[in-house]
């Protein structure tokens, strides 16, 4: 399901207003303002970093209450559990949406049940039961911990990140920062990690109504970075849908997502923008990860992951192109990982 409406922009409004991403109130879906349910998140700085002497433009994105973009979902999300009365949800996640929907919950007064794979790292079940909200642990992958929430969305409210519409309709205010922090226009490339989509799909989502909105003259191109040890997107992208795949487990847990339920979207998004996929192998991830800290970004290794992607994109192209990423989730979410691979 998606949702479509018509989002507007009265620009000399949105300046007026306070500097977090529901200040564009008239693109976000919810009706009654007293449902918003926020910390102010959002409007992220954006920073320069040179990459091989290139300036890349890199959104703050860990900089969340929960410590990872998935809270620009979580806010929409949770405000229209509030708008339709509901007090009960469940949710399933790598960990960093769980962390955000429960964050959000915790702030509303919703009862929330996550359902996580059992390997997923110690500091992110740690902070989702912080929160308040109630673990399940599921054995094997993350899509049984997808079939295992099904089982109790007949009874509770199905909060999910990657079906429910509403995230996405909160991911989509990247775009929208993105495009007023440079002064109302669109970059030329944006390089995201992806596994689900999410924050992908939103980008899309967010690009095209501004485009559509005559605010921004053009849709930027859309490079998407998975992990070589688990990368069905890329593999569709370049051979095709049945391609087989072989995955492997990846340092990168929050975009290991072996059947991502929104595929064909995702690969449509990129393909409109005359995007494609970039893959990174792991020791690429972790020296990407030390590379970040030694410039002063703590990224956990699943957005370290983009800037090998970054590493990539820049190295191939000699390019004046206007490039856009992020640190999608903070270091801080990783510690006990970290420790064991010592990096010094
Ligand atoms: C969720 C997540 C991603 C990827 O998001 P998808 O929706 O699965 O594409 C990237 N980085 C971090 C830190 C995340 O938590």
């Amino acid at each position: 399901m998606n949702i479509h409406f018509k989002a507007k922009f009265p620009l000399s409004e949105i300046k007026k207003r306070k500097m977090t991403m529901w200040r564009y109130r008239e693109s976000i879906p919810i009706e009654n303002d007293e449902n918003i349910v926020s910390f102010d998140e959002g409007f992220t700085p954006l920073l320069s970093i040179s990459v091989q002497g290139k300036a890349i433009w890199v959104k703050q994105d860990h900089l969340f209450q929960s410590g990872s973009y998935k809270d620009r979902g979580a806010s929409v999300l949770v405000s229209h559990l509030k708008e339709i009365g509901v007090d009960r949800v469940v949710e399933d996640s790598s960990g960093n949406a769980g962390a955000a929907v429960a964050a959000y919950c915790a702030k509303a007064g919703v009862k929330c049940d996550i359902f996580v794979e059992e390997r997923i790292s110690p500091a992110k079940i740690l902070q989702i039961t912080a929160y308040g909200a109630k673990i399940h642990k599921v054995h094997g992958l993350r899509e049984e911990a997808a079939k295992a929430v099904l089982d109790e969305t007949e009874k509770k409210y199905y909060a999910s990140h990657v079906y429910n519409p509403y995230f996405l309709q909160g991911t989509k205010t990247f775009a929208y920062e993105v495009a007023e922090q440079l002064g109302w226009k669109a970059p030329d490339v944006v390089i995201l990690p992806v596994g689900n989509g999410t924050l992908l799909l939103g980008t899309y989502i967010g690009f095209v109504e501004l485009f559509k909105a005559k605010i921004v003259e053009k849709i930027p191109k859309i490079v998407a970075v998975q992990a070589l040890n688990c990368a069905p997107l890329a593999t569709a992208f370049s051979k095709g849908d049945d391609a087989k795949i072989d995955a492997k487990k990846t340092i990168a847990e929050g975009i290991a997502i072996m059947r991502p339920i929104r595929a064909k979207q995702i690969l449509d998004a990129v393909k409109k923008t005359s995007g494609h996929f970039i893959t990174v192998k792991e020791n690429e991830i972790i020296q990407s990860s030390t590379w970040l800290a030694k410039k002063g970004y703590h990224a956990e290794p699943t957005a370290a992951a983009t800037f090998a992607g970054v590493q990539k994109y820049v190295g191939k192209m000699n390019t004046n192109e206007l490039i856009i990423s992020t640190v999608t989730g903070h270091g801080l979410k990783h510690t006990e990982v970290d420790l064991s691979f010592t990096r010094w």
